[in-house]
């Protein structure tokens, strides 16, 4: 699970994070081009919940380092 939650200063770009164990970090440079909520019946099994939030980015602007 990725918990983000970008402050006033820094953006929507240019995001350092990593996963609650610290095992896998991902890296954004751009503010996405789109982000929503998906409220299917697929993206609510999936999740447990009532929709699954998404965003879209360049994909030059996304690294993610996972072992
Ligand atoms: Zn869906």
């Amino acid at each position: 699970m990725f918990l983000t939650q970008f402050s006033q200063e820094e953006g929507y770009g240019n995001v350092n994070r990593e996963c609650l164990c610290g095992e896998i970090r991902y890296e954004c440079t751009e503010q996405p081009v789109m982000a929503g909520h998906c409220q299917c019946k697929d993206c609510q099994k999936i999740s447990g919940t009532g929709h699954i939030s998404s965003i879209a980015l360049p994909r030059e602007a996304w690294t993610l380092r996972a072992p």
